[in-house]
């Protein structure tokens, strides 16, 4: 959008032309800027690849004395440092991985005033011999980057980020902005309170990422899914893979190396050294695909990753928005993939009830699944539901696979009857509990070993559901347990068991739509070969 009148004071346009070389400002940039400039207050949401960094260093310029920058990103400092000084921008840091020696002469260029811009890891400021640092130098803004880590549901809580409302209180006349990629209103509220920025003007920017492709798949063998979707759609391109465990990194780089795909290990359990290693060959050079965990990625500036592929459930929308945040950032079309299956739902559901904590952070957790739970299962658009949930309304967008290829849907009302009443049938008759295996092998009326031998052959629902496949099944059991429908045992074993929700649809009052499972072949692109 071109603003109808040149902006107030032509001294950020400079400095953008200037020092970035860039023509124009974007979206709310010169809005921002503006605050900042004028010496009032902003807390910033905008996606990632926004532009958030030039909404603090721009100002930062502008005004008087060293714009501070918190970040937790400590591992970026030098990087980011060592492409302003490129640009001609005096930059530096203070963190815990500085000699004393580095740290000193960085306090001295701060105290000569030969500094635009300091980055700060957060917990620097619980050293007393900081603030009082800062308190010697001329300081122009606070910027606190990464500003959701204040959240302490969320999934990146920072324990320092609480100290942040020190800032205000030492020096009230300075302004400050607040960034993240990452919050719904709630967390918007939250950031506001805790580092004390309710007087803070709102700038949030639309959440949408048209040139990336959501897509989720049933999960039936992930890792020839993944070869399957790099060697036929992402032949040669730089991508991300997650995956939840160590392990389960660890075995799909060696998978992916095996069958030709240069892939690299990224977790928290690999030393400093090589982390740093990987995540180095992987920003400088080209076509490589890192598999990690969550660990991996935050504030990872490489504009060409074209595909950002999860091989395990997020535990939250957010999670998920941000780690598929990090594919097209250029604009390019990109492609955000998700395998997903029943163990993973029922592996989540067991990690909320069996973990530790009080019964309303349980309650949260089981939140963000069940938001996450629903954009897998929505029969409607994917882009819909997951800026529906950031609060902004959409209309179908014409780039995600719900509308690409409208998912067939049936009445699965009576298959989820035939499989509440068996969980009840072994529950009541027997007093026993079954994981979903052995409850779809007596629905099926499969004679295997266990129903032999337990035998239940002679319960009323055995073979009731042998014209529903065993894909199918599976399918109606996950869909169930997405919607709360059926549970799964809360002491740790994969046992499925009613809900308070469960009666409601064995009296028929309600019904269940289901998603027909497609089989793999089918979701392969026709272009693909053999
Ligand atoms: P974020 O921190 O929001 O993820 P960045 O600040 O890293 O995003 O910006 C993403 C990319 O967009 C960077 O390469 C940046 O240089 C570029 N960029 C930002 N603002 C502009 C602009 N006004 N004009 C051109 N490029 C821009
Ligand atoms: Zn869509």
């Amino acid at each position: 959008v071109t603003p109808t009148t040149p902006p107030f004071d032509p001294r950020p346009l400079d400095v953008l032309r200037r020092i970035w070389g860039y023509d124009a400002f974007r979206g709310d940039q010169a809005e921002i800027i503006d605050t900042l400039v004028r010496g009032e207050d902003a807390l910033v949401l905008m996606p990632t690849g926004g532009g958030k960094s030039l909404c603090y260093q721009v100002p930062a310029l502008v005004r008087d004395g060293v714009g501070v920058v918190v970040s937790p990103l400590i591992a970026l400092m030098q990087d980011q440092v060592d492409a302003l000084a490129a640009l001609g921008v005096r930059a530096g840091f203070l963190n815990s991985t500085q000699t004393p020696d580095e740290r000193r002469q960085v306090e001295a260029d701060l105290l000569d005033g030969t500094l635009d811009l300091l980055y700060l890891a957060p917990e620097r400021l619980g050293v007393p011999s900081t603030l009082d640092l800062l308190g010697r130098a001329r300081i122009a803004l606070f910027a606190i980057d990464e500003a959701h880590c204040v959240s302490q549901w969320g999934h990146d809580f920072r324990p320092d980020y609480l100290r942040l409302s020190v800032l205000h209180e030492r020096w009230p006349d300075v302004p400050r902005i607040a960034l993240t990629a990452t919050a719904t209103s709630a967390t918007r509220t939250e950031i506001a309170e805790r580092l004390e920025l309710t007087g803070a003007r709102h700038f949030v920017a639309s959440f949408d990422r048209p040139n990336i492709r959501y897509r989720i798949v049933g999960k039936d063998n992930p890792r020839a899914q993944l070869v399957d979707l790099l060697t036929n759609e992402h032949d040669g391109d730089a991508g991300i893979v997650y995956c939840l465990s160590r392990a389960s990194v660890e075995q799909t780089a060696a998978h992916l190396v095996e069958r030709g795909i240069p892939a690299l290990p990224y977790h928290a359990g690999l030393d400093a050294s090589v982390r740093a290693r990987h995540q180095s060959r992987f920003l400088r050079e080209d076509g490589l695909v890192m598999v990690a965990t969550i660990a991996f990625g935050m504030g990872i500036d490489k504009p060409d990753v074209r595909f950002v592929a999860h091989l395990d459930l997020p535990k939250s929308v957010e999670g998920y928005y941000q780690e598929t945040g990090r594919a097209g950032r250029d604009g390019a079309p990109a492609t955000a993939w998700l395998a997903y299956g029943l163990a993973d739902v029922v592996q989540q559901r067991r990690m909320i009830d069996s973990s530790e904590g009080d019964a309303t952070h349980r309650r949260q957790l089981s939140a963000h699944l069940d938001a996450m739970l629903a954009l897998c299962e929505t029969v409607g658009c994917r882009r819909v539901q997951l800026l529906g949930y950031f609060g902004e309304e959409s209309e179908p967008c014409g780039n995600c696979d719900t509308c690409l290829t409208p998912p067939r849907t049936w009445d699965g009302t009576v298959a989820a009857q035939k499989l509440l009443s068996t969980v009840v049938r072994l529950e009541r008759e027997r007093g026993q509990h079954f994981g979903a295996g052995h409850i779809i092998d007596i629905l099926r009326g499969k004679e295997t070993p266990r129903v032999r031998e337990l035998g239940h052959s002679t319960l009323s629902t055995y073979g009731i559901g042998e014209d529903v496949s065993e894909a199918e099944w599976r399918g109606v059991v996950r869909q169930l347990l997405a919607q709360g429908l059926v549970g799964v045992d809360a002491r740790g074993y994969s046992t499925l068991e009613l809900t308070s929700l469960s009666a409601a649809v064995l009296t028929g009052e309600r019904t269940v739509l289901m998603r027909h499972e497609e089989p793999r072949a089918s979701r392969r692109p026709a272009s693909g070969g053999g």
